[in-house]
């Protein structure tokens, strides 16, 4: 498996999706998308340039974080959280959790927050694609849910996360990540106390270069890197 040469395509793709859309590459994160990769896997990544590292489960970020040797600059969490894992989830310092699409689990999770003195910052999960088997909130939904969240003081929004539609139809791929913009742009111009728009989450190995023509700055990538998931 040729990790180095599948990371340097993608950073050759990054360059040219960016300078297409008029933007600096320098301003989009590459997350390499660990789940189901072995610490040796993630390893091996990690000396080759990749500094940013996202996992879905609590479980198997528990068993692999903690345990690698190469230095990663920042470790995210993208997967859906529950409630019952937040305890074990903070043990692990993610920088930003891409994914909460619930009042209750913020509020939990602004609890414990409060209790150890500390805060988080977070991203909001929309379901741009209107799928029944997608997470977050709806479209239509974001605005007064991050007013509600903007109260639990130790949980920091800091933008805005989709998964788009899967199909080959690139105009409804488009569309999603355009809609995501525009509901990023409106909650930055209602100026929310302790709001933040700062980070677009969206793109992923099949349309990571329609997320940055659309103003993606965090694309989150697995496949395009470390080659067909096995489950
Ligand atoms: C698995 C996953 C990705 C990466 O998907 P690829 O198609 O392998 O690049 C991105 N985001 C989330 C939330 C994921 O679960």
């Amino acid at each position: 498996m040729a990790l180095s040469r599948n990371i340097e395509i993608i950073r050759e793709k990054i360059n040219i999706a960016a300078t297409k859309a008029n933007r600096n590459p320098n301003d989009i994160k590459l997350l390499a998308v660990t789940k189901t990769r072995s610490i040796e896997t993630i390893e091996e990544a990690l000396s080759n340039n990749i500094e940013f590292i996202g996992e879905n489960k609590v479980q198997e970020a528990e068993d692999k974080i903690p345990h690698l040797k190469e230095k990663f600059k920042e470790f995210h969490f993208i997967g859906h959280l529950q409630s019952n894992k937040i305890n074990k989830l903070m043990k692990l310092k993610p920088t930003l959790i891409h994914s909460i699409d619930k009042y209750s689990t913020a509020n939990k999770l602004n609890n414990y927050l409060i209790q150890n003195s500390l805060t988080q910052d977070v991203l909001i999960e929309v379901n741009t694609s209107g799928e029944e088997s997608k997470f977050g909130i709806t479209p239509d939904e974001t605005l007064s849910f991050i007013k509600s969240i903007n109260k639990l003081e130790n949980v920091k929004v800091k933008g805005l996360m989709t998964v788009g539609i899967f199909t080959s139809n690139e105009k409804l791929v488009r569309d999603c990540f355009i809609n995501l913009r525009k509901l990023f742009i409106e909650i930055k111009a209602a100026e929310i106390p302790n709001v933040e728009m700062k980070y677009l989450s969206m793109g992923m190995t099949n349309d990571f270069e329609i997320a940055i023509e659309e103003g993606a700055n965090i694309i989150r990538i697995g496949t395009a890197i470390f080659g067909a998931r096995n489950y």
